[in-house]
């Protein structure tokens, strides 16, 4: 959606075909990083998710029994991007997108299942039902096991980094203000938790997938109260204060970078183009970045398959690198031996303001 906003704000008529039977978020909050918030400046949309979204000023990082091991000053380093960096519920963020497009440019319940190249350069998307859709570009923002890449470029095989990751939004009253976000490490597992401007608290937890959590999803919520038993507070409440049927879980994987996205009048954005893992919390924000770089490339171009490869070159190299880091982040930050615990804490606890801020104020520019 943030593609077909981008595109339609540079004169180029698009819509959006969603397999989905109504535009639905899933999976708790985002946190978006000033490069995001920029992205949405570019989208006239900035003023609409700074009314919902909650600030991050500060992301403490935590062991399990609730040491403070650092602290990263996330308000100045926003400052520095030119514009905030905000928590914010996945589901106002699709509303707020879908708001700046006209209903009828969306089409729900249309699951793409191939496209066609035509003699006059043009591209047929068919969709299962056997409705069609013809334009002169396709951009398939099909995420993580995107239909597009696979004819495009070739999925590919996903990368898995043996982690599973469970969410949720604990909505139980008062207490569980958690006040600034919190990163908390232990032996392979991890805990992520942020306020809510006013939807509760968003938590994201991983765990190894040889912890082998049930799929039934009280079975599991009881599993992840075991796993997390003993973590500092308020841990424990968050993952009891939200419904088992809530809580989401994702393999946690992504795809290795490749040198091309699209071919003629084909290209990619988001997560069917540089699929990252979560620890960086760049993914959606990387996608934001690329449509708004898509509709730039596309503006006033001539030829439009030189105008998409044009854009694939200018993003490939950075939306590269973030999945690399974030891949190293998810492998480095989840190890389970205890010297390799102490050893990360260590890291964290002197270097990670060191490391963190530059590679973080390049995320963030
Ligand atoms: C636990 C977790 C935490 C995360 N936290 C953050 C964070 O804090 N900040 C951040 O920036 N990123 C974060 N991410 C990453 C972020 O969720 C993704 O990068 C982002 O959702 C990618 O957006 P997308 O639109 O490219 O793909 P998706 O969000 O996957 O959307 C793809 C859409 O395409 C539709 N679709 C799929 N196939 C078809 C088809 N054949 N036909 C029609 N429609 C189709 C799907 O139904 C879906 O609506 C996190 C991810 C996880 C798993």
């Amino acid at each position: 959606m943030a593609t077909a906003i981008a595109l339609r704000m540079k004169g180029i008529e698009s819509e959006v075909f969603e397999q989905s039977s109504a535009i639905r978020a899933t999976g708790g909050a985002l946190l978006l990083w000033s490069n995001a918030i920029r992205s949405l400046r570019a989208l006239g949309l900035e003023p609409a998710i700074m009314a919902v979204g909650a600030p991050v000023e500060r992301i403490e990082f935590r062991t399990a029994r609730g040491e403070l091991l650092t602290s990263l000053d996330i308000e100045r380093l926003s400052r520095q991007a030119r514009a905030a960096s905000v928590l914010v519920s996945r589901e106002d963020l699709l509303t707020i997108l879908s708001s700046a497009l006209p209903a009828a440019a969306i089409h729900t319940d249309a699951r793409f299942l191939e496209y066609r190249a035509e003699e006059n350069g043009q591209a047929t998307a068919t969709f299962a039902g056997g409705a069609a859709s013809t334009a002169d570009l396709l951009v398939g923002a099909d995420g993580l096991h995107s239909t597009v890449r696979a004819q495009v470029c070739g999925a590919g095989p996903l990368r898995e980094t043996g982690q599973i990751a469970f969410v949720g939004v604990a909505r139980a009253e008062g207490a569980l203000d958690t006040g600034t976000p919190i990163a908390t490490v232990g032996a392979g597992l991890r805990f992520w938790s942020g306020p809510l401007r006013d939807a509760g608290v968003y938590w994201y937890a991983t765990v190894r997938a040889t912890d082998a959590v049930s799929r039934d999803p009280d079975v599991a919520k009881r599993q992840l109260l075991e796993l997390f038993g003993g973590w500092h507070e308020p841990i424990g409440e968050l993952i009891e204060g939200t419904p088992s049927d809530q809580i989401i879980r994702t393999a946690i994987a992504d795809r290795r970078p490749v040198e091309r996205w699209g071919a003629g009048p084909i290209t990619l954005v988001g997560d069917a183009a540089h699929p990252c893992t979560p620890d960086l919390g760049q993914g959606a924000c990387q996608a934001l970045e690329s449509a708004v770089g898509l509709a730039e490339c596309l503006e006033g171009a001539d030829d439009i398959v030189v105008a998409l490869r044009r854009y694939e070159n200018r993003r490939i190299a950075r939306t590269s690198r973030v999945t690399e880091l974030s891949f190293v982040t998810a492998i480095q930050s989840a190890v389970d031996h205890p010297l390799a615990c102490a050893l990360r804490d260590l890291g964290v606890r002197s270097l990670l303001v060191r490391i963190a801020e530059p590679e973080l104020r390049w995320l963030m520019a």
